[in-house]
């Protein structure tokens, strides 16, 4: 029986020349449609071998991803679905291509699905995933004014000369954080990895135990360390790190002495660290460079704000720090880069390193920056300007406007039947910066009889444009901290009036 579907299913030409199919040509480019139409073809093939092999070991029904070919579970191809043995059969004898054109077209749209606008409704604020920092409106301004044509990348208009790329930027730098000199490459992974190779390839790295520490991703401090050729040589422990620790280590070889912000966890109780102070001293003292990875990189005290602690720039310069390395994505709230500044002595010799050019930034990231710096000039117009620093400062009684929005744009019958309603929690920092603290915030709680939390937020992430929401406690949460402009909160309601009514979710009496 399994054999004789298996047989039946049609050839990539027959679909391709089918009149339902054939006219995806006029959509689509002809290669990808081939490809979908494989792809497609060799899903069904294979859920139906491994159901017949599983069938004859245990003869029940089992789970496979057989395509959902009623369109059942939206996330249809990709979606591990339950059928039972009839089921399949009766879809299985059906592979005509009108049957088979919407999964080719799922899968087709999901070849070209590239980066698009999407709704943070997650309430990260520094949300990796979701491309960190949106922009604020002057830096993306300033990529619009460049775009299209030339511009003043690595010349001096007013003697014609060569320029340095970043002299602009650095101005800026120095003049914000009171350091001497800085340099902008990609990220601050590049940083790192950039002043560690310039000025501690082959001699040893002083560290503390408890600064080795994992960012996310591939980033973890000792793997970095060891890919610039540094030599790591980690003093104290986890908890507790004495200045006698760092002093005890140093030798002929010392190249550095590194600090590193912990960016995402938090060492409490018994603990004990170096104040950046002594740091310096020790440094100056022995004539070793002291670097301190702050990660985030804030260029303003928020503590004023009545927000926790954060290490800021200016404060890491004035203390006397030879290099700091930050994030220009994270708390500074600009386009993906990391930022090296100190003292000339040591910068100096980092803009020289040949791994400069290779880690350099292109010129959409200066535009975008450069706009994003200069709103740091005056506090305040940093403060109005930029979405990270705006969405941080969000008076709850401005988020509890934005819920109650999204709940009055509803209509009655899908808002009963949602159970939308308020409720009470908590934003995260996201990106490495606060750890541990969370930020009061309001929720737009959904949950249905109709329809459970993790359908629901996939259909939500599935919408045009795509909303990332957060499940907690079996229930949906959009957070509307990060939902901070009108436009979004209409479409949110949109997306949630056609999840209840396409899918029969919500039966309105
Ligand atoms: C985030 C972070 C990094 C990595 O920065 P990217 O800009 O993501 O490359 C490095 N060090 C610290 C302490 C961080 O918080």
């Amino acid at each position: 029986m399994h054999q004789n579907i298996l047989r039946s299913i049609p050839s990539v030409n027959e679909l391709l020349e089918s009149p339902e199919i054939s006219k995806l040509t006029d959509l689509y480019p002809r290669q990808l449609i081939v490809e979908a139409i494989r792809e497609v073809l060799e899903d069904i093939r294979q859920s139906l071998t491994n159901r017949t092999n599983i069938n004859e070991k245990e003869g029940t029904k089992v789970a496979g991803n057989f395509p959902a070919l009623d369109g059942r579970g939206q996330g249809g191809r990709v979606k591990d679905t339950e059928f039972s043995d009839e089921e399949v059969m009766s879809q299985a004898t059906d592979l005509s291509p009108q049957k088979l054109l919407p999964l080719v077209q799922q899968v087709l749209q999901q070849k070209l699905c590239g980066i698009e606008h999407a709704i943070n409704a997650t309430g990260i604020i520094l949300h990796t995933g979701l491309g960190r920092a949106p922009l604020a409106e002057e830096a993306a301004k300033q990529i619009q004014n460049i775009l299209e044509s030339f511009c003043t990348l690595e010349i001096e208009k007013y003697s014609g000369k060569r320029g340095f790329r970043y002299h602009n930027i650095e101005q800026l730098i120095c003049t914000i954080t009171g350091a001497e000199s800085a340099l902008v490459v990609n990220n601050n992974a590049a940083t790192v990895l950039l002043a560690l190779d310039t000025l501690a390839r082959g001699k040893e790295v002083i560290i503390s135990r408890s600064h080795l520490v994992e960012i996310g991703g591939e980033f973890r401090m000792p793997d970095v360390m060891t890919k610039s050729g540094a030599i790591l040589a980690e003093v104290g422990t986890t908890n507790k790190t004495y200045l006698k620790d760092y002093e005890n280590a140093i030798t002929e070889n010392t190249g550095l002495v590194l600090k590193v912000h912990q960016s995402n966890f938090k060492i409490v109780g018994f603990t004990e660290t170096v104040d950046l102070k002594d740091l310096v001293s020790l440094g100056q003292s022995r004539n070793i460079p002291v670097m301190y990875d702050l990660g985030s990189g804030a260029l303003i005290d928020l503590q004023k704000y009545g927000l926790p602690y954060e290490p800021t720039v200016q404060e890491s310069i004035k203390a006397g720090v030879d290099v700091v390395t930050f994030s220009t994505d994270k708390l500074l709230g600009g386009p993906q880069g990391g930022i090296i500044a100190g003292k000339k002595k040591w910068i100096e010799p980092i803009k020289k390193n040949p791994l400069t050019r290779a880690l350099r930034v292109g010129k959409l990231t200066i535009a975008a920056l450069e706009a994003t710096l200069r709103l740091y000039l005056e506090e305040g117009l940093a403060l109005k300007k930029i979405p990270v620093l705006k969405m941080i400062l969000t008076p709850l009684v401005t988020i509890e406007e934005r819920c109650k929005k999204v709940i009055n744009k509803v209509g009655l019958e899908t808002r009963v039947c949602m159970n939308l309603s308020m409720v009470d929690g908590f934003s995260g920092m996201g990106g490495g910066a606060l750890p541990g603290e969370n930020i009061p915030t309001k929720l737009v709680c959904i949950h249905s009889d109709k329809i459970n939390a993790i359908e629901l937020a996939n259909k939500l992430r599935n919408s045009t444009p795509p909303i990332f929401a957060r499940i907690e406690q079996d229930r949906v949460h959009l957070d509307m901290r990060t939902v901070y402009d009108d436009a979004e909160i209409d479409t949110i309601a949109v997306a949630l009036e056609k999840i209840a009514g396409f899918s029969g979710n919500c039966v309105v009496k």
